[in-house]
Parts: C-alpha cells; structure tokens; sequence
C-alpha cells in the first residue's frame, strides 16, 4: 500500500480563523498600522514606519495615538527565532539610512573565508564555492540576537511592541482586513477557563502587514481567503542547529554537501550542513534538509548528531560544549511559489511567510528586511489624504516595489534550483550547475514542484544506524528541547491538528521527523505531547496543521 501524507489531512478549516470584529465597540483596540511578527521583515517594516511617523506629524496625527504596533507571539522579539545565520548587510544599510552603522550590529565579524566540502562517512572533500554560496562582504551573527537589537530601535523610533500576543484570526468584513484577534490565554486542556484566563482582543488597523516567517499562520490562511496561492505549491526544509563553546577558534565558514544525506533520486534528500564562527569561542552548525525526503524514518535531529561523527566536523568540536539547540523550517520553494499577490485590501505580505527565501544561497534575512521597508512604504502610501488602504488594489504599489527591486531578480534567476534536486543530487547537482552558469535562463520555462506532503513514503531501516546520545557529543530530543529554553505547561489545549489514528508509516514519519519529540507512534496511533512543540512548522509540511499555541509559550532562543 502506498502512502502519502496528503492523504490523512488533519482537522483543520481555514474559516475558523477567519471572523468579524466581536469586542464591544468600546473596547476594540485601534492602532495605525499592525504588524503581526517581530522577526527581520517585521521589525524592519516597523523602524521605516516609525522614521516615516516622525518625519511627519501630519502621517503620525493620521495614524492616531497608536500609529505602529507589532505583535510578537514569542517571550519577547527574537525568543523564536532560529537562523543560520551570515547575513547580507545591503538592505539593514538602507533602512537604518547611516543612523546606525555595520560596528553598531551584533554581529560576530564579517566572512573572512569559507570553504565547501562534500563528505562521506570518515571524508571531507573540499570542492570549489558555487557562485551562488559565495559569502564575500557578507556578516555572521545569531539572528535571535540581531532581531532584539532591531526591536530596540524600532522602540526608539516609536513603535509598540507587543510580545506574548498571537494573532489568531483575520478579522475580515465586506472582503477588506480590518486587523486580527488575538488569542486568548489561560485556558486548559479542554478549553476551559482557568482562574488566570485572559480573553484575546480585537486589534483593529488601517493597515495589516504579515510578517510571521515560515508556515506563517495567518498568512496561510489569507492566501487562501483571497486566493492569492501562487504558481507552484510552498515546499519546506527543517533546519536543526545547535551552538557550540568551542576551544579553538574557527576562523571560516564551512557548508558541506553529501552525507550523511543519500544520493539516489529515490529518496529525495536534499540539503547541507553550515558551519560559522561566533568570535573566537563560539560556533554554531546546523544541518538543513528538504521535507520532500520520502524515508519515513528521516531524522533531521539524529542526522545532525551523526554529521558531528565525521572526523573533519568533530576536530572543530573536541573539547567543547553544546550550549544551544533550535529547529526551524524554510519555505524552499522560491520565485513560482511565491503568492500571485502580495496584497489584499487592508493587508501585505513581506518574508519567508510570502517564501522570499534564496535556497542555494540559503539567504533570506535581507530579502525579509528588504520586503519589510518596502511594505511599510507601501502601507504609507495608501493612508495619504484621498487613498483609502482597502480599495481593492490599491495596495499594489508594494507588489510593484516588489517586482523592482533586488528580491525579484534574485529569486527569479534560482528559480528552478531546488525543484532540480528533486531527481536527486547528482543530476540536481548538474542542472543547478547549468542555472548558475545561464544566470537562470536554462531551462527556460518552470519546473514541476511537487507537495512535500504528496511524497509517497516508506522505511528502510535507517534509524538504526543513528548514534546512540552520549551527552558530549551526540544529544537526544528531550535534552534539545531542555535547551531551547521551551518551558510550556502541560495542561494547555493542542496546538497541533494531526489525525491520530493514521498508517504505521505514517506515524513513524512524523516521530522522526519532529525535532521536539511530539509524536509518538503506538500501534497504529499517535501520542501527541504538545508542550514539548519549539513551533519549527515542519509537521505543516507533511500532513498536520501548526496552529499558533498561547502567547509567551515556546522555545526561549537565545543566541540561535
Ligand atoms: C536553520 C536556518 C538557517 C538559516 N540561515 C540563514 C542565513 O545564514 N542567512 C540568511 O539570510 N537567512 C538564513 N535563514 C533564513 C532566515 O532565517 C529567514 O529568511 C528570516 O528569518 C525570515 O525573516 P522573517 O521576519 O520573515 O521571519 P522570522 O524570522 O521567522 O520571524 C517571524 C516572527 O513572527 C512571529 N510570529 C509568527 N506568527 C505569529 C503570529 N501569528 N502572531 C504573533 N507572532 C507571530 C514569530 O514568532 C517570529 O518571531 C535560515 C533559516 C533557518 C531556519
Ligand atoms: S510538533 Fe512542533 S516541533 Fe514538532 S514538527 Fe510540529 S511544529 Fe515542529
């Protein structure tokens, strides 16, 4: 019998997500311009917001008493944020306009060299740097630590953050946004009201730009109310890092390609490792893999801590300590998966949650800040005397900055790389190579995308070959998640909508697959542990639904 996730879709409805306002009319909130997520692209379309407020009292007088809001479903900006991360600086330089500096960013220094490596079990080969992984000019830091330093100067611009707040539901009257609901708090396993509940509110803005990053929630369930799905379906990767104390310093970057990942087209195992420096005593490596992989037993946890077994990775690690762990997904299907539209009345898209991701280069965070600028531009715009932001179409001029600016041209130029891997690495390898080498011209139209979660699956027996958790070098789940600071209480309501009483197979996947130790197959059912959830978004990927738990719940990242 075969098997496709796709086939067991979990107890989920757009519409339950979708209201009008409920609040009594004197206690709505109301703010300028809401922003729902203080990641890179959220947080950078607030810090334009606030300099466009305080260039003009006119557009403050018109935004009201609150003219930006960001909510943050995290502990506080930057406490669900995982990343690699080398960053590009171009487009933070444009938006702090030489207010602020590259030495007034938390970052670890800039590339000072890198070297790429194809492996096998006990081999490091380096091979020459694909154009597209060159790193050149470019920064290393902990995206968690760069996001708090731009919540900081999004409040010294004027901004209100709002940290534990999720936006739940898309308030939507007569076809036009009017801001979100946010969730309520307090509540028990079956929904009832503890002694601390605390209702959620309606938060009502001219203007709402999404911002929630990978699987976004929301964003998920605009797409579908406008219909703005792109060409091609959003395909994802589950990336699981850990940050090392480490005693010699590391002084490149390192990516590696091959395994512990297999080559044949059969299995669909696409992805790498990365490797940086955080100064002199600091590393942080990480181990990315496609979710369109098809063996149930996959792990991208357990492959990370066989990756450090390879002799040329574990010489960077001898004598050292894991000090941090985090997981989070990546939208990986590039420019045709991108929405038809960034807009719908009342409402933009900016970041990874509309897939602004450049895969070969695993590079989103200026695109994220880049969209972010543009959207705050865009939602300006539309607020002039005479515009109104909820005419249908009137807030395309963000599309249309879009469309003109560096995002675009990248992401367009790479467009088929990662549907090439899918017919395995070599001859995604050798495709890949003729994109780069035509700038993106070759092939000329689009490749198929197929769902992550349309992969038929099956076992081969892998897990077995995992190492077993020694605690020094090799760590199982439950010690990960101990470490990502998730401290979430057991008695709160699911989160997480999966069938529970799926195939074998199916049960399988989804135990080895989540980095957190969620599930638990038991004979033809699931066990599902929702606290232990760190909200990495993959299980979205192949067959359930994340929806966002209580606010101020989850991982407590801080230096990933
Ligand atoms: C392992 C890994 C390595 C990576 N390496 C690199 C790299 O080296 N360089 C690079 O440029 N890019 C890298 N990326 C990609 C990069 O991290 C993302 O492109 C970038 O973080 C996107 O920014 P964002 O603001 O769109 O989303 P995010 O950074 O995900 O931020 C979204 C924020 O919104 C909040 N949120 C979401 N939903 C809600 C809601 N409903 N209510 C309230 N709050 C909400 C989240 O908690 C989060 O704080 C990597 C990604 C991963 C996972
Ligand atoms: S249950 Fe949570 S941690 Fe596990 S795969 Fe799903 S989103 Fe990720």
């Amino acid at each position: 019998m075969t098997i496709r996730p796709s086939e067991y879709p979990p107890p989920f409805g757009a519409r339950e997500f979708v209201a009008e306002p409920s609040d009594p009319l004197d206690e709505r909130i109301e703010v300028g311009v809401l922003i729902v997520g203080a990641g890179p692209a959220g947080l950078a379309c607030a810090i334009r917001l606030g300099q466009l407020v305080q260039e003009s009292p006119e557009l403050a007088e018109r935004l009201g008493e609150v003219p930006v809001a960001v909510l943050e479903k995290a502990k506080q900006p930057g406490s669900h944020i995982v990343s690699g991360a080398v960053v590009n600086p171009r487009s933070l330089r444009r938006l702090l306009r030489g207010t602020k500096g590259i030495e007034d960013m938390p970052f670890y220094g800039e590339v000072e060299a890198e070297g790429v490596y194809f492996l096998r079990a006990k081999t490091a080969m380096r091979i020459p740097t694909p154009p597209t992984m060159r790193n050149h000019g470019n920064y290393v830091a902990s995206l968690s630590q760069l996001t708090r330093w731009l919540a900081e100067q999004a409040e010294e611009a004027g901004v209100t953050i709002l940290p534990e707040t999720v936006a739940e539901k898309l308030l939507v009257k007569d076809g036009r946004v009017l801001g979100v609901r946010t969730g309520d708090k307090g509540r028990g396993r079956n929904g009832e009201r503890l002694p601390n509940f605390e209702p959620g509110s309606d938060i009502l803005a001219r203007v709402t730009i999404l911002c929630e990053g990978t699987q976004g929630h929301l964003t998920g369930i605009a797409l579908d109310t406008f219909g703005l799905e792109g060409e091609s379906p959003q395909v994802w990767a589950l990336g699981v890092k850990e940050v090392w104390k480490v005693e010699r310093p590391l002084r490149r970057i390192v990516h590696t390609m091959g395994w512990p990942l297999r080559a044949g087209a059969k299995y669909r195992e696409f992805g790498g490792s990365f490797i940086y420096p955080m100064g002199d005593d600091m590393l942080t490596l990480g181990l990315v893999v496609g979710l369109d992989y098809r063996d149930a037993e996959l792990s991208v946890h357990d492959l990370l801590q066989e990756l450090k077994t390879n002799p040329f990775v574990h010489k960077m690690l001898q004598g050292g300590e894991r000090i941090a762990w985090g997981a989070k997904t990546i939208p990986e299907g590039g420019f045709v998966a991108l929405p038809k539209r960034l807009h719908a009345p009342g409402l933009l898209l900016c970041g990874d949650g509309a897939g602004m991701v450049n895969v070969p280069a695993l590079k989103g965070i200026h695109y994220a800040v880049e969209s972010g600028r543009l959207a705050a531009e865009a939602a300006v715009e539309t607020v002039r005397p005479g515009r109104t932001p909820w005419t249908p179409g009137a807030l395309g001029v963000y599309d249309d900055a879009v469309r003109k600016s560096f995002i675009w041209s990248d992401l367009k130029e790479v467009r088929n790389m990662r549907q090439a891997f899918g017919r395995g690495f070599y001859v995604g390898g050798m495709l890949a190579g003729a994109m780069t080498a035509s700038k993106g011209n070759f092939p000329p139209g689009n490749l198929e995308t197929e769902r992550d979660a349309d992969q038929t699956i099956f076992r081969t027996g892998r897990a077995k070959r995992y190492p077993v958790p020694d605690g020094k070098l090799t760590f199982d789940k439950l010690s990960s998640v101990y470490l990502s600071g998730n401290r979430s209480r057991d008695d709160a309501p699911s989160h997480l909508r999966v069938r529970t009483s799926v195939p074998e197979e199916l049960a399988v996947l989804w135990e080895r697959m989540c980095p957190a130790q969620v599930y638990e197959a038991a004979g033809g059912t699931v066990e599902v542990t929702p606290s232990n959830c760190v909200q990495c978004g993959a299980i979205t990927a192949k067959g359930g639904r994340l929806t966002p738990p209580e606010g101020g719940t989850g991982p407590e990242y801080t230096l990933t």
